[in-house]
C-alpha cells in the first residue's frame, strides 16, 4: 500500500455505491468484481448496511476517482507521511487527488511519456502506473500520443494534449446541370392548358346557369384576350 488511507465516514455515507463503481482497479484486476458486483469476499469494497465497507485496504492506489465519484464527501484519502513526489497542483488538475494527479502533472510538464518513462521518473509499481494511466486515459485527461513497437512488443507514449481535430477536407459541391427537355415542357404545357381549359368551360357553365351572364362575358373576354 502506498503511504496513504482511504478513509470512508460512515455517518456521510449514503451507500450508494458509485465509489464502487467507478474504481479502476476492481474494474482492471477482476472482471467478475468489475462494477461492484462479486461476492463480499471477491471485492475490494462493497456496501454493507447502507454504508461502504473497505474489506482488503491494500488493493487501493490512491487514485482518487472514488473521491471524486462521491457525491457526500464521504471518502478521503488520508496521507500518512509527506509525499515522496512532490505534487504541484495546477490550475488544470486542482480536482484531482493522490498519485493519480502525480501522473498527470509528470505527463504535463515532460510529455509525451511511454508507460516506461513515468515508472522510471516517478519510481513507482509498474501495476500502480498502469491503473493510474488507464483512469486518467479514461476520464480523457491524458491521450494516447503515439505508438511504439520494440521487440515485437507495442506499447503507448501519453501526451495531455488531446489530439487535434482533423480538419474536414471541404466538399466540393456537384452542381447538377440543368438540362430542359423541349419536348416533354410541351406536352406540360398543354396538359396545363387543357387543365385550365376544362377549369373555365366548368365555370362558364355555372355562370350561365345562375344567369351571370356579365361574369360570363367578362370570362370570355379575358380568355380570348389571353390567346
Ligand atoms: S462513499 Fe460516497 S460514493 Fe461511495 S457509497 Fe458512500 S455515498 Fe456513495
Ligand atoms: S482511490 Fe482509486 S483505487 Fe482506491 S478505492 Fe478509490 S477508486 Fe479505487
Amino acid at each position: 500500500m502506498g503511504n496513504f488511507t482511504l478513509k470512508i465516514d460512515e455517518e456521510l455515507c449514503q451507500g450508494c455505491g458509485n465509489c464502487i463503481v467507478v474504481c479502476p482497479v476492481s474494474a482492471f484486476s477482476d472482471s467478475s468484481i468489475a462494477g461492484g458486483s462479486g461476492s463480499d469476499e471477491q471485492r475490494n469494497f462493497g456496501v454493507t448496511t447502507g454504508a461502504v465497507k473497505i474489506y482488503d485496504p491494500e488493493f487501493c492506489t490512491g487514485c482518487g476517482t472514488c473521491v471524486s465519484s462521491c457525491g457526500y464527501s464521504a471518502i478521503e484519502i488520508e496521507v500518512q507521511e509527506p509525499q515522496k513526489l512532490e505534487v504541484k497542483l495546477s490550475a488544470d488538475n486542482l480536482w484531482m487527488t493522490g498519485e493519480k494527479a502525480v501522473v498527470y502533472d509528470i505527463i504535463k510538464k515532460e510529455g509525451p511519456l511511454s508507460i516506461e518513462q513515468i515508472i522510471e521518473k516517478l519510481e513507482i509499481p509498474n501495476r500502480l502506473a498502469l491503473n493510474l494511466i488507464f483512469t486518467l486515459k479514461n476520464e480523457n485527461q491524458i491521450f494516447e500520443a503515439g505508438k511504439i513497437e520494440e521487440d515485437h512488443k507495442v506499447g503507448y507514449i501519453y501526451t495531455s494534449e488531446p489530439p487535434m481535430v482533423e480538419e474536414k477536407e471541404k466538399e466540393v459541391e456537384e452542381v447538377a446541370e440543368l438540362t430542359v427537355d423541349l419536348e416533354k415542357a410541351e406536352k406540360l404545357r398543354k396538359t396545363i392548358d387543357s387543365v385550365i381549359d376544362r377549369f373555365n368551360t366548368v365555370k362558364i357553365r355555372f355562370m350561365l346557369e345562375t344567369g351571370k351572364l356579365d361574369r360570363v362575358k367578362e370570362e370570355l373576354v379575358t380568355k380570348l384576350e389571353k390567346r
